[in-house]
């Protein structure tokens, strides 16, 4: 978990001394949890969140205190995108045993119930402001997970190794550059 969160320092940048989770409670209800002192479902409420909050935040485990989503890390999404206000939750994920290259390390957005981010253009500003980089983004919905950056056409060409069209052969060479670990593992 420790190597974890130095990746997540690595790709997102450190916790931004100016953001704080103020009311918001987003991730101890929507995010898995598993660790060895600490797990939860995704989508369950943490046993220990109350109307107030965490009632253990000075007890609370290892993983709450080390934690932050990619709002409290990344200037470049608004002020206004804090997980409670926007209706999204964007973390950096790990998947240990990923179906292609783009699942290994990602960002992921999540639409929260009830979020009006779709409508009111904020799902777009924040998908504008991530799909900006050599991170693979995804966005879910509840129902589906997308893959949102690179774009279809791209991801094609780095999963199969077919040679890219001129427009698009330096942003292939780049992402095949970057996944070059996993090239040939299918
Ligand atoms: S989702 Fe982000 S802003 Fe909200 S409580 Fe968790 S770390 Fe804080
Ligand atoms: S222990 Fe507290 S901070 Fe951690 S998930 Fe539960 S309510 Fe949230």
């Amino acid at each position: 978990m420790a190597a974890e969160t130095d990746l997540e320092t690595t790709l997102l940048g450190p916790v931004l001394a100016d953001r704080a989770c103020g009311d918001c409670t987003a991730c101890c209800t929507v995010l898995t949890v598993d660790t060895p002192d600490f797990r939860k479902p995704a989508g369950t409420p943490c046993t220990w969140l109350t109307v107030q909050g965490c009632s253990i935040h000075a007890a609370r485990p290892h993983i709450c205190r080390t934690w932050f989503c990619a709002w409290r890390r990344m200037a470049d999404l608004p002020d206004d995108a804090r997980p409670d206000r926007s209706g999204l939750l964007v973390s950096l994920n790990f998947v240990r045993e990923p179906r292609n290259v783009f699942e290994a390390v990602s960002l992921n957005v999540r639409l929260l119930p009830g979020s009006e981010a779709i409508g009111n253009g904020m799902a777009k500003t924040v998908l504008d402001r991530l799909c900006n980089q050599l991170i693979p983004v995804w966005f879910s919905d509840g129902s589906r997970k997308m893959l949102m950056h690179p774009d279809k056409e791209v991801a094609a060409l780095v999963v199969s190794g077919d040679p890219a069209p001129a427009h698009l052969a330096d942003e292939v060479a780049a992402w095949r550059e970057r996944y070059e670990v996993f090239s040939g593992g299918g």
